[in-house]
């Protein structure tokens, strides 16, 4: 039997047994073929009916058995109490011959989760999580992934009526940081042993690192979890993108991207951005992100408190954050400039002080942030800043003045390296594709109207961020000025 369902057997306080409920005459929006060879699923699964039903909650095969899993959460920084999966849903573990891998549905009907909730999601939020999972997987960034994107002609009421979808999404495990923080908040006798079986299954099944921790295995898995998370964040930031709903429930305790809801790749680099129109407060701003998840990270440690026992174990884990990612970011973004990790910390100084000078620059005129870092990294492979390269990148700036006394710097500043190599990196730092708002309302709305076309386009496109694939030029194009109206809430 290839089906196994490990949390599950965790006991029935960890999940509770649920069908998806079926749809009318489902079909295909778009299939993964490629991840399905990569995890080594039968081929089959995203070939006939017998697959189609299973990924729209219209069957099963044997030996799976569906279920929903029980979290709490922090939500926009309030204790929110109970949650869980209340549209997603289990399949359970999948044995290939290569790896056992957890597969859901999201969407796919009501659990007993769901609150007040239909269970379902819409085609729209659907197509979006579906592209943005495997452009953040093009893009090197641990995310859940997206195996297959189905619809069906039933209606959900949103503000209005929309269509019904369903992703099919994988990942090794969908535990969240609310996990933890819902035995934590149940602990009494038996809410203790809860607590640490659920941490016991994590590290032995997922986590399984040793570092100075290494003792005291809770923290150690605080530990782990905090450096995957400041990791994250920092890629995250690396490509302008921004989580729209940094809640605990959708922090993976394994550090991927998990939940897509309102998200966006910044256009003009506003690092107050506020990616959800539900976040009146600014909460989850772009700039906000990376203490955001170090807040977060503090849910979780403090859910994790009765294990470690600790303390000040506990908080030196934690506090690893701030260097673990103050290191990443700038490690990520010196590579977006063709620049080494500082050797010591005199030239940390100084090429901290040229990227944050730049950054001011590019702040204060919002210059498109896709756009700049790939034109910087088609210019630097030339030495005279009249070039014309380097003239594509100095016509994004209105403040001649304060662009040319920067650019004067950084050439100087590389000319101490080789600037092939240099090249090199920043074409991989820097990637010509991402997943635009205005690219994904543009195949949501064709989709709408029965045409897939187009998120078949941006989902080959996106595959390849770094590619130049010149054919598809204009997908790179600043953003019309439409893309600034799109509004992404909660409501998906
Ligand atoms: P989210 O903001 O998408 O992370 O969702 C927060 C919580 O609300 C989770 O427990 C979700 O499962 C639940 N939820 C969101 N949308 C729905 C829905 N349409 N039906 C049922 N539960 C939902
Ligand atoms: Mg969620």
């Amino acid at each position: 039997m290839n089906w196994i369902n490990r949390f599950a057997e965790l006991g029935p306080g960890y999940s509770t047994k649920v069908l998806p409920s079926p749809v009318p005459q489902a079909f295909w929006v778009s299939r993964n073929f490629e991840l399905s060879e990569t995890l080594g699923l039968p081929p089959a699964w995203l070939m006939g009916d017998e697959g189609l039903a299973v990924f729209s909650g219209n069957g099963a095969w044997e030996g799976m058995a569906p279920s929903a899993s029980v979290y709490s959460g922090h939500q926009f920084g309030q204790w929110a109490g109970q949650l869980g999966d209340g549209r997603a849903l289990s399949l359970g573990e999948y044995q290939s011959p290569s790896r056992t891998i957890e597969i859901q549905l999201k969407g796919a009907g009501k659990t007993p989760f769901s609150r007040m909730g239909d269970g379902r999601a819409v085609l729209r939020s659907s197509i979006r999580e579906f592209l943005c999972s495997e452009a953040m997987a093009g893009l090197g960034i641990p995310s859940t992934r997206a195996l297959c994107l189905t619809s069906s002609p039933l209606k959900v009421l949103r503000e209005e009526l929309e269509t019904a979808a369903i992703v099919t999404r994988t990942a090794p495990s969908f535990i969240r940081f609310g996990h933890f923080e819902h035995f934590a908040n149940n602990v009494g006798s038996e809410g203790f042993q809860a607590l640490k079986n659920l941490a016991d299954f994590t590290r032995q099944n997922f986590l399984q690192t040793n570092d100075e921790f290494s003792d005291n295995p809770y923290a150690n898995m605080l530990h782990t979890v905090t450096v995957k998370t400041a990791d994250l964040v920092a890629q995250w930031q690396a490509v302008g993108f921004c989580h729209g709903v940094m809640n605990t429930d959708n922090m993976s305790i394994l550090g991927l991207t998990i939940d897509y809801g309102p998200f966006q790749f910044l256009d003009g680099f506003n690092p107050l951005h506020i990616c959800n129109h539900s976040d009146h407060q600014g909460r989850y701003a772009y700039n906000r992100q990376p203490q955001v998840a170090y807040w977060n990270l503090f849910c979780l440690a403090q859910a994790l408190m009765p294990l470690i026992e600790d303390q000040d174990l506990a908080m030196r884990a934690l506090e690893d954050y701030k260097s673990r990612y103050a290191d990443a970011w700038l490690s990520k973004f010196l590579n977006k400039l063709g620049l080494p990790f500082p050797a010591d910390s005199s030239s940390r100084a100084s090429d901290l002080g040229l990227l944050n000078e730049l950054l001011d620059i590019l702040a204060k005129e919002q210059v498109d942030f896709t756009i700049f870092w790939r034109r910087l990294s088609h210019a630097v492979s030339e030495r005279a800043a009249e070039h014309a390269s380097w003239q594509h990148v100095s016509e994004l700036f209105l403040d001649q003045s304060a662009w040319k006394s920067w650019q004067l710097k950084y050439v100087q500043r590389l000319a101490l390296m080789d600037h092939l190599i240099s090249q090199q990196t920043m074409l991989l730092a820097n990637p010509k594709y991402v997943l635009r708002n205005h690219l994904a309302e543009a195949a949501i709305q064709k989709s709408k109207l029965g045409d897939h076309s187009e998120v078949e386009t941006l989902f080959k496109l996106l595959k390849s961020p770094f590619d130049e694939q010149p054919e598809f030029d204009h997908y790179a194009n600043l953003p019309p000025a439409w893309a600034a109206d799109i509004e992404i809430s909660c409501s998906s």
